[in-house]
């Protein structure tokens, strides 16, 4: 009853005031799920959105110069998976589409963090994202001995490492890009553990013959073209969440798959989201958890008072509309500044460091 209680007050704390004094601490851009490909407009797999693979383009350009003319520019950028489209492989012409879509971002000059999603395994391995230029790990924090991968047989080989870091842009705050296509059968290499892990886990739970497919399914999300976390990542992921604790942080976590079931369609969560979602709930820094992948997007607050965020994808963005945001970081709350699709929301921060982690 007190947990319901508590939901709705937060709820309720969701305005779309937008005259925010005093000053932001900071501010950032968000955008999501471009699939940019030099190709004509077409239907997604289920025949209900038209995707516009080659206006995905125009709107990121419109975007970068929001950006650029904000008064005061956003300190990086958040790009939340799907950068280019896996049409991109029939096309010959996923090296040529990445160049294209990173040489406008990199007309902002300012950082760029990149996840990775399903579209960036179908047109690149692992080990070539790894040394692009979407592998921003480089900007990571280096705090101590809480580096990425850390020493340990499960996470020692390249071919079983996953790709996620931190950094604190600001005193206080904290973002942790995560990997949720570390448990994956696209992207890993075939002779790998988590590979064989994966396959074996995927068909378990999918019987059907197309593992892209959620016919009959009990648990909707298994299906090929979405993935999970590792038990070493999440040891990870709770090492990093403690340290955050301990110092009285605020963390935002990204991935590019939604965690909790009311930010999205069901198809669209992680493998395993209750595991990733009680990591979460557990440490009482976690303010937030931003996804793409699921183009329709979504938000809810989870029993805990994380805001879950889901942004809408570019992709099925019509060419005279728009979806990105800028989100500006306050003592006591996060507001997001939509454009286009993407909704204008006042998000007040966990009241959680007083209390116990509600499930
Ligand atoms: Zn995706």
């Amino acid at each position: 009853m007190a947990t319901h209680k508590r939901a709705e007050t937060l709820m309720d704390s969701v305005c779309e005031d937008m005259e925010e004094k005093p000053e932001p601490y900071f501010s950032f851009g968000i955008i999501a799920d471009i699939q940019y490909a030099d190709i004509d407009n077409g239907y997604n797999f289920m025949k209900t959105r038209m995707r516009y693979y080659r206006n995905s383009l125009t709107l990121l350009k419109e975007a970068v110069q929001e950006w650029d003319s904000e008064s005061t520019k956003p300190k990086f950028i958040l790009q939340l998976g799907d950068i280019i489209d896996g049409f991109n492989v029939p096309q010959k012409t996923s090296d040529t589409s990445l160049a294209i879509i990173l040489a406008e971002m990199e007309k902002l000059k300012i950082p760029f963090h990149h996840i990775w999603g399903n579209h960036e395994f179908y047109n690149f391995k692992r080990k070539y994202l790894m040394e692009s230029k979407l592998n921003s790990k480089p900007l990571e924090d280096e705090i101590g001995q809480l580096t990425i991968n850390e020493d340990t047989s499960e996470t020692r080989s390249d071919q079983e490492s996953f790709y996620g870091y931190h950094f604190s842009p600001y005193p206080g705050f904290r973002f942790l890009l995560i990997d949720c296509y570390d448990l994956s059968v696209i992207g890993r290499d075939t002779m790998s553990i988590k590979y064989g892990m994966s396959l074996k886990l995927l068909k378990e739970k999918n019987p059907n013959e197309d593992l892209n497919s959620p016919r009959g399914l009990e648990e909707e999300q298994f299906v090929q073209f979405n993935g999970g976390v590792s038990g070493a990542q999440l040891n990870w992921i709770n090492s990093v969440l403690a340290s955050s604790d301990e110092q009285d942080e605020k963390v935002v976590v990204i991935g590019h798959l939604p965690i909790h079931l009311d930010s999205t369609d069901a198809i669209c969560l992680a493998w395993n989201y209750k595991e990733i979602l009680s990591a979460l709930q557990s440490h009482p820094c976690v303010i937030g958890y931003f996804a793409g992948h699921d183009h329709d997007g979504g938000y809810s607050v989870d029993a805990s008072g994380i805001h879950h965020i889901t942004f809408k994808g570019v992709i099925e963005t019509p060419p005279e509309n728009q979806a990105f945001g800028t989100m500006y970081m306050y003592e006591d709350k996060m507001v997001l500044k939509g454009r286009g699709l993407v909704l204008s929301k006042t998000l007040h921060y966990r009241n959680g460091r007083k209390e116990e982690p509600v499930h």
